[in-house]
């Protein structure tokens, strides 16, 4: 389906609402029924109609359709966070006894979910480098139920050979669910490639203006409906009709905003590879990188998100260049407007510092619609001062 149909056209009946362009906000709890056999009808199957808007509401479908296209999926459901999505596509396919084989370092709060979480109801998880397709093929056991994969990896841009994954996993039943949060569905589609459950966080690119925390998840149509009717419905993590026709509005501009994130990615990678500050630069479409090959075989783009590794034995220098960065902000999340930077250390007591560890001395950057002179200007002035 062409992109711009997808993103001006999708979904959008706008002779039912005074032919308005953008879509209204339908800011309502529930909706009124005639017969008594249509409401029982709802009740049967609360996927399919409007009901009550912690299940579907107009505004959110608009949303699911335009979401599910992007990905090359039947269906997709949207939540109230990335977690809330991830939590809900992990809890669906496990049972009590089950075994989860996830990527190393997944998200935070996946992770929790696998250490704290899933180990109260005897599910247990194994933790793989999932670089290497062997690593999968031995950690997998008859219980396995989940492969777990996050590719790129938010810190370490780490990937997973999607396909051969996916084809792995078919052929032994197991359901396959995947984080694409980095590269969004304009530049990869695990669902193409043969994952099952393919996962974002909508608060970055989709979003995309650091206003609105959501989560998105998309498959087959039958996985969105066993989802649907248990842990959406019960855990009531459904996102609202507002931030739903905020997702609707970034999405108007994702690969306008994608585009221009690509060519200040670029510009500002190959200022910071010949920075004499700069040990190495970690960005999955940088020749250097050690998969630069597969990124390019699986993804059409890279975002704005990379690592650099300052060069230093000073826990100092790096607070200080990151203090002396006048227009970069520190904060979590990226994905928005602003670009931002989270350095390591901030993570570690400073007398746990320790500068052999590369991973101590890196600093992640993200890289948004400013432009790449006024960002470069920035980090030359801090390094400067670092
Ligand atoms: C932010 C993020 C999430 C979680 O999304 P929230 O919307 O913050 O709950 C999941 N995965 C990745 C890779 C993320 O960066």
């Amino acid at each position: 389906m062409d992109l711009s149909y997808i993103l001006n056209e999708l979904g959008e009946e706008r002779s039912q609402y005074f032919n308005a362009v953008a879509p209204p906000i339908m800011q309502t709890s529930n909706f009124a029924f005639r017969k008594v056999d249509e409401l029982g009808k709802a009740f049967d199957d609360e996927m399919s109609g409007y009901l009550y808007s912690r299940g579907i509401n107009p505004t959110l479908d608009i949303l699911r359709q335009k979401l599910a296209a992007l990905d090359g999926a039947e269906d997709a459901l949207v939540f109230n966070s990335g977690a809330a999505a991830i939590f809900a596509a992990v809890l669906a396919n496990v049972k009590t006894g089950d075994h989860i084989v996830s990527v190393k370092s997944p998200y935070t709060w996946a992770q929790r979910m696998f250490d704290v979480i899933l180990p109260r109801f005897g599910v247990e998880t194994t933790y793989i480098d999932g670089t290497q397709i062997e690593n999968f093929h031995q950690a997998v056991r008859p219980n396995t139920t989940v492969i777990y994969l996050e590719s790129p990896n938010s810190w370490s841009y780490a990937l997973q050979d999607l396909r051969a994954v996916a084809a792995f996993a078919r052929e032994k039943g197991i359901v396959t669910i995947c984080d694409n949060s980095y590269c969004t569905p304009v530049y990869q589609r695990p669902v193409e490639m043969g994952i099952d459950i393919s996962l974002q966080s909508a608060t970055k690119y989709i979003g995309g203006h650091s206003d609105v925390v959501a989560g998105v998840i998309s498959g087959s149509h039958a996985m969105m409906k066993k989802i649907f009717d248990s842990e959406y419905l019960n855990i009531g993590s459904g996102i609202q009709p507002f931030n739903a026709w905020l997702l609707i509005r970034g999405l108007r501009t994702l690969p306008i905003r994608l585009k221009q994130v690509t060519e200040t990615t670029s510009r500002v990678v190959e200022y910071l590879k010949n920075h004499p500050k700069v040990e190495e630069v970690i960005f999955p479409l940088d020749p250097s990188f050690p998969q630069y090959e597969l990124a390019k075989k699986q993804m059409d783009g890279g975002c704005g998100l990379l690592t650099i590794v300052y060069k230093t034995d000073s826990r100092k220098e790096i607070v200080r260049f990151c203090e002396s960065l006048q227009h970069m902000m520190m904060a979590v999340s990226w994905g928005g407007h602003e670009s931002l930077i989270i350095p390591r250390c901030a993570g570690i007591k400073p007398e746990h510092f320790n500068p052999e560890k590369k991973e101590h001395r890196m600093i992640r950057i993200y890289l948004g619609l400013e432009s790449a002179d006024y960002l470069i200007a920035d980090l030359d002035q801090a390094f400067g001062a670092g």
